[in-house]
Formats: C-alpha cells, structure tokens, sequence
C-alpha cells in the first residue's frame, strides 16, 4: 500500500514514522519548506521512550509530488484540510483513500469535496506527540486509534488499512460509531483546549479553578442541543467525566493543551472547528449558544493580539 503523509507535523511525523517500520512506502508532504528540507537532508530526528533515532523518509512539498498514493494520511491542523487537498488534487485518484484522524467537528464535510464519501475513513486518535523544529519531533507514551469507513467497515481495503496500522504498531480499532468518537473529543477539546488558552494555565490549574464545574457545564449543554439538532448521539455526563478524569497530575494535570500551545508559538487555534463548529451551527439553525460563541470570539481576539504585539 503506497501512503503519504499529509502533513508531516508533530502526529503525521509519528505516524509516518511508525508506519515505515512496515513493508508499505511511505512518503511525507508538507507545505513547511524548511521542514521538508531537513527531513530530506538529515532524515526526521525523532525522540521516543526507546531514544533517539533518525527516520529516512523521502519528503516533498505538495506541488513537488508526483504518481499516486493508495492512502493519504492527513495530519494538517483542522483549517490546513482543504489547501492541502487543493494542492494534492493531481495525485488523488478514484482509488485514493483519505484517513483522517485530526481533532474538530467538520473535517469529514470538508473532505467530501474533493472525495466522494466511501473514499474517506475517519476518526481519532490518543496517540499524541510534539514538534520541536524542522526535522525534530517528540514521540513518547501509548496510544491507539479509533476508525470507521464512511463507505463499509467490510471493504476489503479497510480492512486492509487496519492491519497496516495494527502492523505499525498504531493499535487501531474499527468503530461503527465514529461520529460519536468525533464530537467526544472535540466537546473535551472545547473544554480543556479552549479554558486553557484563554486563562493560559494547565489542565490540573483548571481543574482546581472553584467555577471549573459551570464553564465545563456552559460548553457542554450547548453541545448537547447541537448533537440533538443534528440527530448525533452525544452523551455529555460522560464526557464530563472523561475531562475531569484528566484533572490530576499522574494523568494530564501537568499538560498545557496543543491551543494554548499553538497560541504561545502566535500559530492560529483550531478553535472554528471546536466551539466555533457549534456557535455556528447555533446561529444557522437558531439556537443559542451563548457561551460558545463568546469563546470562539475571545480565542480569535488573543489570536489578533498576538500578530498585533
Ligand atoms: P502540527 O502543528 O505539529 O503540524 C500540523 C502542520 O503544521 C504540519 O504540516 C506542520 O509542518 C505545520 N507546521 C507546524 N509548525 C509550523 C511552523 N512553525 N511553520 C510552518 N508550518 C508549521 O500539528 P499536530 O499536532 O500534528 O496536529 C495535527 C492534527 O492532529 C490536529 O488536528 C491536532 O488537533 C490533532 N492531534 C494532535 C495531537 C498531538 O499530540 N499533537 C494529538 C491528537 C490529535
């Protein structure tokens, strides 16, 4: 199975990474020229529980690739989805398969432009990994990930694709409910993701916050009357559970979320495909979502002083 890369940041670089230790060819693509060049040039520097080690993948900018690939990997932020897509439509075939595993509500709509849907498999991953320079990523810790075809959990090319994962060393596990998986994390990435950027503390400082219970309670019962609206299944006590259960410090206490972490490195948020999904939902279909519109909105001004300051 020929696979590319698209988006060889912090999780595509773990993902190629692991996935070249199989027999498939893999390729990374990325729009960062310095990045692709010192990946070319020294190979992909990658730091994990085992040590360091220099990963040889061939890299190239999207206008640079030629041929075909059988699968696409897309690991771009949520709002990089559609200019990486535009940019591959030359090498996407009637054969091309799209996984896409990135955090957001919306990215399965923005891939159906450019494939039809039985040629994407989505969903999300607990793997988790950091970008430290061009050529230099961080990859520690366990994870796995939870897929679903948007055509048949029976083709044989799905099937195919989890066991390469299984192969890498990825632990995936075929879904029949991806959807629900989708907006679970995006609806703790609106909690935890957005609170800490904008009160820039930690999740265990937000967790020891005396109104933590209310904010968390404000996102969520906004989610929950999208969900309803859209007939998705959402279940927000248990979500809740899964974002306090990140409080302490033996699990994600001590971890500044990838928002505040994009915030701090002045990159844009991907705050239009988490709170912002549901505050526009919200006014399309009129619903109030008071709370998620004035996080949308106060993530978008901190992003303003940052190319301001
Ligand atoms: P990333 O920022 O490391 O990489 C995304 C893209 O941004 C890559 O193409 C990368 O080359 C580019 N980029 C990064 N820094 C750049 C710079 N300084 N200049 C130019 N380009 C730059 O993103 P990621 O953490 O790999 O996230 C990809 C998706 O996976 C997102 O949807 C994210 O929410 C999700 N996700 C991330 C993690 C994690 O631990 N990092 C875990 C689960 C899901």
């Amino acid at each position: 199975m020929k696979i590319a890369i698209a988006g060889a940041g912090a999780m595509g670089g773990r993902f190629g990474s692991m996935l070249s230790t199989t027999e498939n060819p893999v390729t990374f693509i990325d729009l960062w020229a310095q990045h692709v060049q010192a990946i070319n040039a020294h190979g992909l520097l990658v730091h994990t529980d085992h040590g360091d080690e220099r990963v040889h993948v061939p890299a190239y900018l999207p206008q640079d690739v030629h041929g075909s690939f059988d699968l696409i990997v897309l690991f771009t932020k949520a709002m990089g989805i559609a200019p990486m897509l535009t940019a591959l439509k030359p090498v996407i075939t009637p054969q091309t398969h799209i996984l896409v595993l990135g955090n957001g509500i919306g990215n399965i709509e923005t891939i159906s432009r450019f494939v039809p849907k039985d040629q994407i498999i989505a969903g999300v991953t607990v793997w988790s990994a950091a970008l430290n320079g061009p050529g230099e990523i961080t990859m520690k810790g366990d994870g796995g990930v939870t897929l679903e075809a948007l055509g048949s959990n029976e083709a044989p090319f799905f099937k195919q694709v989890v066991q390469v994962l299984q192969d890498a060393g990825l632990k995936p596990t075929a879904s029949h409910d991806v959807l629900a998986a989708i907006w679970r994390k995006a609806a703790l990435n609106s909690v935890l993701n957005t609170y800490c950027t904008i009160l820039d503390c930690n999740i265990g400082e937000f967790g020891q916050l005396p109104d933590h219970d209310a904010m968390i309670d404000g996102v969520l019962s906004e989610f929950s009357q999208i969900a309803a609206k859209q007939h998705m299944h959402f279940d927000a006590a248990d979500t809740k559970q899964l974002i306090v259960a990140q409080f302490p410090d033996d699990k994600n206490g001590l971890h500044y979320p990838s928002m505040h972490q994009d915030m701090a490195k002045g990159r844009k948020t991907e705050i239009d495909f988490l709170n912002g999904y549901i505050a526009k939902v919200g006014a399309r279909k009129h619903i109030a979502t008071p709370i998620n519109a004035m996080l949308t909105a106060l993530v978008h001004s901190k992003e303003k002083l940052n190319e301001l300051q």
